[in-house]
């Protein structure tokens, strides 16, 4: 192929930025010392860690040791939600999710359930909105948690955080946000958000795969779920990542100083993509709030049109996209929040979730937009779907 590979798939991962592979690389080579050890080799490991948790928490509004370094925005999720249904089993067992979460999100509320922990599932609206009133009535004098993620992966949604960090103090409820998809990409302030927990990953900004944080509130109790060793304040045990942990506080210097302008140069091409999408093909809908999302993200829905015909066209014509959901793309099930906002089933076996990125040019938007008719044309004409009229 001669033209350059264009990738459209940011939410599922982006690519490692170059000042963040230069800023590891002296923590792969020569500075590998465990930032835990006594001696220089330690000691410079440690100061690495440190000035990262610095920067990544004056970024948040937090305090660095309010930040604890993961594995990721999974462990994240695990951690918190897990965490704080053990540390206050005392004082109840009911739980407040909404039904768009990420599965990191909703299967450890699962796993919760059958330990005998009690789950609420919030609906959205047709957008993909949480009604923050639909918190205050979900909650009872054994509620726990409330967990609300910041931007949804799949459609975009961003969620309206900080007016239910308002009803959840109100009430005494501490708060999670999954900030997976917003971190790096949307202004995050903790005490703006009135957020106690919040989940980050830094393969979703340029960073490492495999690290992110826990950010816990001062004063905040939770059980841990690794046990073994005093890392972390003793709240997440194993020896630290420490290329990682420096990569990431690389990525959030770099989302910082470009975050500004990129959202604003991103969101102009995904309304770009949007609208060309909606004009040149008949029988397609944009899923997910037309205004209130992510600045990168685009998912439409074909009618009469499998997804993964869609995804694999594309993909031969150089162009990386993803079905409704990167985690439910290899099983039929239609994704759980496309479900939830109402998109009927046979419509949702039709969406691609296109996620620009730093790298993402007008040209790409473009080349995009001038092979999509042609490839959404030539396979209705091949479906079956469109004589049975399964979609009106
Ligand atoms: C990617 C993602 C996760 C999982 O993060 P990992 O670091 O890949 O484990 C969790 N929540 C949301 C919203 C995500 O987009």
């Amino acid at each position: 192929m001669d033209t350059k590979p264009i990738y459209l798939d940011h939410a599922a991962t982006t690519p490692v930025a170059p000042e963040v592979i230069q800023a590891m690389l002296p923590f792969l080579e020569g500075a590998y010392g465990n930032a835990s050890s006594l001696h220089s080799f330690g000691q410079e490991a440690k100061a690495a860690v440190e000035a990262a948790r610095t920067r990544i928490a004056s970024f948040m509004g937090a305090r660095p040791e309010e930040i604890v370094f993961t594995s990721g925005g999974t462990e994240s999720d695990n951690f918190i939600i897990k965490g704080i249904a053990l540390s206050r089993r005392d004082r109840g067992n009911h739980l407040i999710t909404s039904s768009i979460e990420h599965h990191a999100v909703l299967e450890t509320c699962d796993f919760l359930r059958k330990q005998g922990v009690s789950v609420t599932l919030l609906p959205v609206d047709s957008n993909g909105l949480v009604d923050p009133d639909d918190v205050r009535k979900a909650i009872t004098d054994k509620t726990i948690l409330i967990s609300i993620m910041h931007g949804n992966n799949e459609i975009g949604t961003i969620e309206p955080i900080a007016e239910i960090g308002s009803i959840a103090r109100e009430h005494g409820v501490a708060f999670h946000t999954d900030a997976v998809q917003t971190f790096g990409h949307i202004p995050i302030d903790v005490d703006e958000l009135k957020v106690d927990f919040l989940s980050a990953s830094a393969h979703k900004l340029h960073g490492p795969k495999g690290v992110g944080l826990a950010y816990i509130r001062k004063g905040m109790k939770i059980t841990p779920l690794l046990h073994g060793g005093d890392q972390e304040k003793r709240r997440r045990a194993s020896t630290l990542n420490v290329p990682g942990i420096v990569g990431f506080g690389r990525a959030v210097e770099l989302a910082d100083a470009s975050m500004h302008t990129e959202s604003s140069r991103q969101s102009a091409l995904r309304d770009r993509l949007i609208k060309g999408l909606l004009s040149s093909i008949g029988d397609t809908r944009l899923n997910g709030h037309p205004v209130r999302r992510l600045p990168n993200n685009a998912n439409l829905s074909f009618a009469f049109v499998e997804g993964e015909g869609l995804l694999l066209s594309l993909d031969m014509e150089g162009i990386a996209v993803s079905t409704g959901s990167a985690c439910t793309s290899s099983s039929l099930e239609p994704s759980h929040v496309l479900k939830a906002i109402g998109v009927p089933v046979e419509l949702a076996h039709g969406s691609l979730r296109f996620t620009l990125g730093r790298d993402t040019t007008r040209e790409d938007i473009d080349r995009v937009l001038q092979v999509m008719p042609g490839i959404v044309h030539r396979l209705r004409a091949m479906s079956p779907l469109v004589r049975k009229g399964a979609v009106s």
